[in-house]
C-alpha cells in the first residue's frame, strides 16, 4: 500500500469539504490576558482571544504560578513514574482530597485531562459491571462516547435534555439490569443546561447510577464553584461527577468524584489510569490553588457573568444574532462553513481579534458559529472592539440581523 499517498487522499477530503482544522500558532502573555502574540509566516501580531476555555483567566492568576514555580522549586519537573510506581506526589494526594471537598464526596481520582478521565472510568465502570447499560445524552462529548463504545456495554441514546425520551428509554429496558445514565451539565456549543434534578428523580426512580460531566461549570457556578450541581444543591444525588482542571481551573488534568468505594474500584482496574505517568508535580500544586481560591472568591464568578451579559446587551444592540441560553458561552450563529471561516479569518487578519470557526462535525452543519468566551479579563474597550468588528463583517458578509 502507498501510505503516504493514503494519508494525503484523506486529507484532502477534509480541505475539500471545508473542515481541515489550521492551528493559531499563539504565545500567551504572562499577565496580559487576554492578549496573546500570534506567529505568522509574515511576522507577529498581537491578537485578543475570544475563544479560550481558560473562563476565569486562572491560568494566569498569580496566586496559581507561584504555586507552580514553588512546586518545581521544591520537587522538580516530572512526577518521576505511574501513580503506583513511585510517582504519587504529595500534590496529587492534597489535591483529591480537595476535588473531594470540592464536590462533597468521600474521594477523588486524578487522571491526565478530562478526556482521560470520562474515557477510562466510563470505559472501566461499563467493562466491569455486569450487564450494565448505560443511557447516554445525543449530545456528549467525545470522550464519553470514546468511554462508553471502548466498555463494551450496552448503550441507549436519549434525546439530549429530553427527559420525557430518557423515561421512555429506561421504562423501555429489563428493570432487573444495573443502569447509568451519562449526561453533562452545561453542553459547551449550546451552552444549555441539563435539567440535573428530574435526571436523578428519573435514576432514583429506575435504580440507576449517575455520571455528570461538569467539565464546562467547575469554577463558575456554585458559591464554592462546583459546578451547576452545586449551585442547585444537588451534589448528593449525583454517583459520579467528573471534571477538568483545564479550562476555568486554568491548569491542565482530569478528575472523578465519587464515593470511597467506586474511586477504589476505577483506580484498581483503570488502565488509563494505572499504566501512565502522574501529572507533574507542579500541575497538582497549581491545581490546588486554583481551586482554593474559587472556593472562596466570588469575584472572578461575578465578574464574568457580567461580562456574559454585557457582551449579548451589546450584541442585541448591534443586531448580531446569538444563541440564548443560561450560560456564559455565546454561539454566534453564522450557518455556513466558508463564511464563517472567512468572518474568523478576517477578524484576527484585520482586526487582532481570535474567534476560531466552529464547524460540522463539532456542530451540525448549517450551525457554523463563533463560539465567543468572554472572561473577566476583557474591557469594555475589548467588548467594543469585538461587537463593532462583527457588525462591519455582517453587513459586508449580508448576513441576517437579528430584529430587535
Ligand atoms: C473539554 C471537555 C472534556 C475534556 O477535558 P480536557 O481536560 O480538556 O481533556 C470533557 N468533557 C467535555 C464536555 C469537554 O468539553
Amino acid at each position: 500500500m502507498d501510505f503516504e499517498a493514503f494519508f494525503k487522499n484523506e486529507l484532502e477530503g477534509l480541505h475539500e469539504e471545508g473542515r481541515y482544522r489550521v492551528f493559531a500558532d499563539l504565545e500567551r502573555q504572562q499577565g496580559n490576558f487576554p492578549r496573546a502574540t500570534r506567529y505568522t509566516e509574515k511576522g507577529t501580531q498581537d491578537v485578543t482571544v475570544w475563544c479560550s476555555n481558560d473562563y476565569l483567566g486562572m491560568g494566569q492568576n498569580p496566586k496559581v504560578i507561584e504555586a507552580m514555580k514553588g512546586a518545581i522549586d521544591h520537587c522538580g519537573a516530572g512526577a518521576g513514574g505511574t501513580r503506583n510506581i513511585s510517582g504519587t506526589n504529595h500534590y496529587h494526594v492534597l489535591l483529591e482530597r480537595e476535588l473531594a471537598d470540592l464536590h462533597g464526596k468521600e474521594s477523588a481520582l486524578i487522571f491526565t485531562s478530562g478526556y482521560v478521565s470520562n474515557w477510562a472510568a466510563l470505559g472501566t465502570l461499563g467493562a466491569k459491571i455486569p450487564g450494565l447499560i448505560i443511557f447516554s445524552d445525543a449530545l456528549n462529548h467525545a470522550s464519553m462516547i470514546e468511554g462508553i463504545r471502548h466498555s463494551k456495554a450496552e448503550r441507549v441514546i436519549w434525546k439530549h435534555n429530553d427527559v420525557k425520551d430518557l423515561e421512555a428509554k429506561l421504562a423501555a429496558a429489563d428493570p432487573r439490569a444495573p443502569k447509568m445514565i451519562a449526561f453533562e451539565s452545561v453542553y459547551s456549543m449550546d451552552g444549555d443546561i441539563a435539567p440535573i434534578k428530574e435526571i436523578c428523580d428519573l435514576a432514583d426512580k429506575y435504580g440507576a447510577m449517575t455520571y455528570l460531566d461538569e467539565v464546562h461549570a467547575v469554577g463558575m457556578y456554585g458559591a464554592h464553584g462546583g459546578g451547576i450541581a452545586e449551585r442547585e444543591g444537588l451534589m448528593d444525588r449525583l454517583t459520579v461527577i467528573e471534571g477538568t482542571l483545564g479550562k476555568a481551573f486554568g491548569v491542565m488534568g482530569g478528575y472523578i468524584a465519587a464515593s470511597h468505594a467506586l474511586c477504589d474500584f476505577v483506580r484498581s482496574f483503570a488502565s488509563g489510569f494505572i499504566f501512565t505517568t502522574a501529572l507533574p508535580p507542579a500541575l497538582a500544586a497549581g491545581a490546588v490553588a486554583s481551586i482554593r481560591h474559587l472556593k472562596t472568591s466570588q469575584i472572578e464568578r461575578f465578574a464574568h457573568q457580567e461580562r456574559v451579559r454585557r457582551l449579548r446587551n451589546m450584541l442585541d444592540a448591534a443586531g448580531i444574532p446569538h444563541l440564548p441560553n443560561p450560560s456564559h458561552i455565546v454561539p454566534v450563529i453564522v450557518g455556513d462553513a466558508s463564511k464563517c471561516k472567512w468572518i474568523s479569518d478576517l477578524l484576527l487578519d484585520n482586526c487582532g481579534i481570535y474567534v476560531q470557526p466552529i464547524n460540522y462535525p463539532t456542530v451540525p452543519k448549517k450551525t457554523e458559529r463563533l463560539r465567543i468566551t468572554p472572561t473577566p479579563l476583557h474591557s469594555d474597550e475589548d467588548l467594543e472592539h469585538l461587537v463593532h468588528s462583527l457588525h462591519q463583517l455582517w453587513s459586508r458578509c449580508a448576513l441576517a440581523r437579528a430584529v430587535a
